[in-house]
């Protein structure tokens, strides 16, 4: 293994996954969008309240992304 590959993990850039192709990505990379009652908003500041989800910037996740994807898991019992 390069060692620099080792590094490139270690150091701390925040990821988060997109939900529809479920491909990690540092945030730069990614769009957040908020849940809202008339849909996803998108939240390029990131400041909206609510909750989020990340979606590729480049590519068509944005296109596929539908309130489900943003759908909040509720596990009970
Ligand atoms: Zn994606």
């Amino acid at each position: 293994m390069h060692d620099e590959a080792r590094a490139e993990k270690l150091r701390r850039v925040p990821e988060r996954t997109c939900m529809v192709c479920r491909v990690k990505r540092p945030k730069s990379e990614l769009l957040r969008f908020v849940a809202g009652q008339d849909g996803l908003l998108p939240d390029p500041k990131q400041i909206l309240p609510g909750r989020g989800c990340y979606v590729c910037l480049q590519g068509e996740c944005k296109s596929q992304l539908r309130q489900g994807h943003c759908r909040s898991r509720k596990r009970r019992g």
